[in-house]
């Protein structure tokens, strides 16, 4: 495809970076152009090309679906009469005067926001349509073939929740139709597996309007999973990784938050309370447990003999999210978290800090999920020092430290500037959402400040008070993204023994109901959870609707199976699996519960 640039015709493919965003952004414009002959009042603000193709920014009503099959019709229609794309430059008054003549507010802003000695260029294509742009584009719209509009949403100008809210459509295009085609099933598988979409239709959550936004609500089939995982949870870090549980207030005055310096470093962060109320104390949700673990800490006098000392809580913690930030289960304003601080003596940091990648090791292979993620080094941010406590000197050892753990451990990891907690760097484990979108699920860091703050110390071997490290982590992700990440990566086909509803009993008729009911008592008395489907609707009908829930099992009941007190066993994994006594079918399935097995679908 052709390009013009600085006075010269280029030849670009696709596969260049330049030829991709060009033909992407000149799209835009010829969308833009579209939506303008549709909807004449509609103001234009930006529409850049993004990876993976381009978007525009209206200031209009809400676009529907419809819209975007008109809008694209229009395109198609603009492209049969065929545009070319011509630069012209104009001296910044008269640039102003075109832009405030065509009644464009938000070009006019963006001429005005540009340095005094920029050229300031523009972009016609056919009679009317004119942008401010820098341009790149293509001679003419002859390389625009293959393309779709993919969305809609509002998106704030200039990404700031204090200017008004547009409304963005996006579009991608490609050089060929089977490209095109290969990119949009991509997105509509995507789209199968987005926990936002699915795990509402699963009816695992839900959110409400008037409760808030990242405030979601589990109903009983989500809040089964997450009292599973918690249950889980707790159990192995109390009974097999020695740790100790504490249960903590959600809120505290702002003098906690001053010693901690959460209200100097993080203030934003926080919902506070009573702020302006003068008289009453100044409260503040907490935004992370630490500074009310370290309290437990100092109840009792300490010697080095009891160190390491592990405690951990289930957690809820608040934080103050911006409201274009919110989605689904992974960014919400309330979450709750196995949130735990370790206060050891300097000399069993390395080993202290290995078992912390190992507990978080071990929870996500059980679940299945320790193949989604990768390690990151979260260094603080040299630039910006005043974000952080402590000195250069400080973060350069606590730094190598992680560093020369995860090197022992043969833990393959990145490193990133500015990620770090105010009072130290982090060992982070990142997995990506089905939008390819990174997030951190769980977190480990070396803090060697915040003892002296909070004057935490134990008595040495010499009868000496010495300050302890600390370590801040977590062994599993919050229970929401954890949620979602589950979602995402099954497909909401859980492993058994996260199932909600684990077995189903079909009874082929009403004749069979009780037997089908005494079976299910049998299940639950062994902490199976079962139900029965006792409408009478056809086996074929019930047989459906237990693989669209995505039940593990399902068991048929009918003559021959009430005479011999068996079931004829149907699962997800492997279809008919044949009849079983159901004693024989408990022992089958609390094998596969207890041992936390993944059973993975067996190809015929
Ligand atoms: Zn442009
Ligand atoms: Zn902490």
């Amino acid at each position: 495809m052709k390009i013009y640039e600085n006075g010269e015709v280029t030849e670009y493919t696709f596969e260049d970076e330049k030829g991709r965003d060009t033909l992407r952004h000149s799209t835009s414009h010829i969308m833009a152009e579209a939506v303008k002959r549709l909807f004449p009042d509609v103001k234009l603000a930006i529409g850049p090309s993004i990876d993976t193709g381009f978007y525009y920014d209206f200031d209009a009503e809400p676009f529907s679906r419809e819209d975007l099959d008109a809008i694209e019709a229009e395109m198609k229609k603009i492209l049969k009469e065929g545009r070319r794309f011509t630069r012209f430059t104009l001296p910044r008054a008269e640039a102003l005067k075109l832009m405030e003549d065509r009644g464009e507010p938000y070009k006019v802003e963006l001429i005005n926001d540009l340095p005094e000695d920029a050229e300031i260029s523009f972009y016609q294509q056919g009679e009317d349509f004119v942008d401010l742009c820098a341009g790149p584009h293509l001679i003419d719209s002859r390389y625009i073939k293959h393309f779709k509009l993919i969305s809609s949403s509002g998106a704030y100008w200039r990404g700031s929740e204090k200017n008004k809210m547009l409304q963005r459509i996006y579009g991608t295009a490609f050089a060929t139709k089977e490209d095109l085609d290969a990119y949009l099933a991509h997105l509509e598988n995507i789209k199968m597996r987005d926990h936002n979409r699915l795990g509402r239709e699963m009816k695992l959550f839900t959110t409400v309007d008037v409760i808030g936004q990242g405030l979601p609500l589990f109903t009983p089939k989500g809040t089964k999973m997450i009292q599973l995982l918690q249950r889980w949870i707790e159990d192995l870090e109390d009974d097999e990784w020695g740790y100790v549980r504490t249960r903590t207030p959600f809120m505290a005055k702002s003098d906690l938050y001053k010693i901690s310096g959460h209200w100097d470093h993080y203030q934003d962060g926080m919902f506070i309370l009573n702020k302006n109320d003068e008289g009453k104390e100044v409260m503040a949700l907490r935004p992370m447990t630490c500074p009310f673990q370290y309290h437990v800490y100092m109840n009792e006098q300490r010697s080095y003999r009891d160190l390491p000392y592990r405690m951990s809580e289930t957690s809820t913690l608040f934080r103050n999210e911006d409201s274009g930030e919110m989605h689904g289960l992974t960014r919400v304003r309330q979450f709750t978290i196995t949130e735990g601080h370790i206060i050891l003596r300097p000399d069993q940091a390395e080993e202290e800090l290995t078992r912390c990648v190992e507990l978080a090791n071990y929870v996500m292979t059980t679940l299945g999920l320790a193949g989604d993620v990768t390690y990151r080094l979260s260094k603080w941010d040299p630039e910006n020092k005043a974000k952080y406590i402590g000195d250069e000197e400080y973060w350069n050892t606590t730094q190598d430290f992680l560093r020369n753990v995860m090197i022992k451990n043969n833990i393959k990891f990145t490193e990133a500037d500015g990620e770090a907690a105010f009072y130290g760097p982090k060992i982070d484990i990142q997995a990506k959402n089905v939008y390819g979108k990174e997030d951190t699920m769980i977190t480990i860091q070396l803090d060697c400040e915040s003892a002296e703050k909070f004057g935490m110390y134990y008595i040495n071997e010499n009868g000496e008070k010495t300050l302890p490290y600390i370590i801040h982590r977590t062994s599993m992700g919050c229970y929401e993204r954890t949620l979602a990440w589950l979602i995402e990566h099954y497909e909401g086909k859980f492993p058994t023994w996260l199932c909600p509803e684990q077995v189903r009993i079909l009874p082929i008729s009403d004749k069979f109901a009780d037997y089908a009911a005494d079976v299910a008592k049998k299940l639950k008395a062994a902490g199976i959870r079962a139900t029965v489907d006792e409408r009478s609707e056809k086996l074929g009908f019930k047989i459906r609707e237990a693989r669209m829930d995505r039940l593990p099992y399902w068991l048929i009941v009918g003559e021959k199976e009430a005479e011999n007190g068996t079931v004829s066993v149907s699962s997800r994994f492997a279809g008919d699996e044949g009849g079983k006594t159901v004693s024989e079918f408990i022992d089958f399935i609390l094998d596969e519960i207890n041992t936390k097995r993944i059973r993975t679908e067996e190809k015929k």
